[in-house]
């Protein structure tokens, strides 16, 4: 019986505290401030190749292959600017620098923030082909793997500048492609044909990849 006596006694308490409550709260009012929060600044998913320039580079060409990059894989680059080619990658009888030294040499300086690193350079470069341990190549790049190294000094001789852009992305895009995974192609349009040394085959080639290589690049971009 008790309860019932008492249950209505409090609630008053309660109503009545309420009450003055909310004479307080209306005697305080303040205009209300809307906070609206700054929008937070997404985060670009985009993959990043960092590009060293191996000795002096035409900085017109450095750019160009900046916006290829950018507009064929969609990929950031980030100038990391020009760092001397290691005198442990010099043949001196030949002249040239062996790529695959490049490529190591290129791994070590890849800031951690990028996943690939590229270099370009306008000396002669070499890998080790059949018997000849230092034939002259116009790139090299790990399949798959975050390096790849690219030399001017074989596309130029002799073309427009047109031509020299022109077959210059198409080396990059083919050395970055085996980057993404992508192997030698049996179409000799497509941008990873197999070049074999000869830069008639490049000029053949289309700046695109063929379907099959579209597909297999989609799960790297
Ligand atoms: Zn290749
Ligand atoms: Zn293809």
């Amino acid at each position: 019986m008790k309860k019932y006596i008492i249950f209505p006694f409090l609630l008053s308490i309660v109503l009545l505290s309420c009450n003055r409550d909310n004479d307080e709260t209306k005697l305080k009012a303040q205009p209300i401030k809307k906070v609206i929060a700054a929008p937070t600044p997404k985060k670009s998913t985009k993959k990043k190749v960092a590009i060293y320039r191996l000795g002096s580079f035409d900085i017109v060409l450095f750019h160009y292959a900046q916006s290829q990059l950018d507009s064929f894989y969609n990929i950031q680059t980030i100038d990391c600017g020009i760092k001397e080619l290691p005198i442990n990658a010099f043949v001196k009888e030949r002249n040239r620098y062996v790529a695959d030294t490049l490529l190591k040499y290129l791994f070590i300086n890849k800031p951690k923030d990028a996943q690939y690193v590229l270099g370009l350079t306008e000396k002669d470069i070499c890998t080790e082909e059949g018997n000849n341990p230092y034939w002259g190549i116009f790139g090299l790049g790990w399949q798959p793997g975050p390096a790849c190294v690219i030399s001017t000094k074989r596309i130029g001789k002799g073309v427009s500048n047109a031509k020299l852009k022109d077959r210059f992305a198409k080396i990059i895009l083919h050395e970055m492609g085996h980057n993404f995974d992508l192997d030698h192609c049996t179409n000799h349009e497509c941008l990873m044909a197999d070049a074999e040394g000869k830069i008639s085959n490049v000029d053949k080639e289309k700046k695109q990849l063929c379907g099959k290589c579209r597909k297999i690049i989609k799960g790297f971009l």
